[in-house]
């Protein structure tokens, strides 16, 4: 029986489909016992989703973003 850990381990495998035949039945044998790493799993995919629909240069842009905010906050202190 797969550990909570090893289920976060192996999480974007399963998202990505990646894993063996094998691996996937215990992934889904956890998931049907474990509450909180089914709501996990649901976060990962809902992320996972939101990334997949945005544009490569929107990334880009939030990242050139995330930099100017933290430029931005190392001038105030
Ligand atoms: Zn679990």
């Amino acid at each position: 029986m797969l550990t909570c850990k090893e289920l976060v381990a192996n999480s974007s495998d399963f998202l990505d489909s990646q894993l063996s035949l094998r691996q996937r039945l215990s992934v889904r044998a956890h998931l049907a016992m474990c509450r909180k790493c089914r709501r996990f799993i649901r976060q990962m995919r809902l992320s996972q989703a939101v990334l997949r629909q945005l544009p490569e240069g929107q990334i880009a842009g939030l990242d050139a973003l995330a930099q100017e905010l933290a430029r931005q906050r190392r001038e105030r202190l």
